[in-house]
């Protein structure tokens, strides 16, 4: 069995604050200690459902927030290579199931300080087909196009309660619920241990179940917080501006979603 773990950091057990998420700032070096624990612990519980290869993506900021000694056996990719598959670069059908860890719900959403899709300072929200999407569904529907199903996501409430729409197989883990610009968390040792057994139990079992069906096409609204960044963005092909801060995309190809959100978020 080979897994991919894909880790960001506003949904890391405790983190509140975007202070608590930037290299250099001196908030940061506690919580990317909890970031690399609960990567740590998705590894483990993979090594121990029988993973023989596990590959664990450094997906928040600068990508290069995870100690590259984070777990023996696992491969650890830094930086952002420009591909689009973008927090899940490298991911192919060779893949047998994609963890996220520290994922965080998207704009639009209330229930995380740190809520956003992609770029959050010049994106307010990202739909597709009518529905708000968070960087999960973005990156899990780019998982679909290659066969590789979610088994698994922590992060905060909010988040949990959309993966279970989409698919109420996939296990969740919510290590916090967000109340305004608060954040309520279960201890950090306890999400290590959860995130450990919840990794192991989801791969142990079939992984069928967690089969996400990508739409037949995609009706992609982008919701900027400058009228300014919309009109650049409104050159792109295809695109319509239906507002001053408002483009809309069609296409029936998921791939050139993912494309166009690569130059365009
Ligand atoms: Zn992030």
């Amino acid at each position: 069995m080979k897994v991919y773990i894909s880790a960001d950091m506003e949904g890391v057990t405790g983190v509140t604050s975007w202070s608590e998420t930037e290299k250099g700032h001196s908030d940061y070096s506690f919580f990317v200690r909890q970031m690399e624990n609960e990567v740590r612990a998705a590894c483990q519980g993979a090594l121990n459902a029988g993973a023989k290869e596990i590959w664990v993506k450094d997906a928040h900021d600068s990508a290069r927030n995870i100690n590259p000694g984070v777990f023996k056996n696992a491969k650890l990719i830094r930086g952002w290579s420009g591909h689009p598959f973008s927090m899940i670069q490298e991911l192919d059908n060779s893949f047998d199931a994609l963890i996220f860890i520290g994922f965080h719900s998207g704009g639009g959403s209330k229930q995380n300080p740190l809520a956003h899709t992609m770029n959050p300072i010049d994106v307010d929200y990202i739909k597709i087909n009518g529905q708000y999407v968070s960087e999960f569904l973005i990156h899990a529907y780019a998982a679909a196009t290659v066969g590789v199903p979610v088994v698994f996501v922590s992060g905060d409430q909010a988040l949990c309660h959309e993966v279970k729409e989409v698919n109420h197989n996939i296990k969740t883990l919510a290590v916090k619920e967000g109340i305004g610009n608060s954040t309520i968390s279960i201890d950090n040792a306890m999400a290590i241990e959860c995130i450990r057994k919840e990794s192991e139990e989801a791969l142990k079992a079939d992984l069928c179940q967690y089969k996400i069906l990508l739409p037949h096409s995609f009706e992609v609204e982008i919701q900027y917080s400058k009228h300014e960044k919309a009109y650049r963005a409104s050159f792109y092909p295809n695109m319509k501006q239906i507002a001053p801060t408002k483009l809309l995309y069609k296409t029936e190809n998921y791939f050139e979603v993912l494309r166009m959100m690569l130059f365009l978020t």
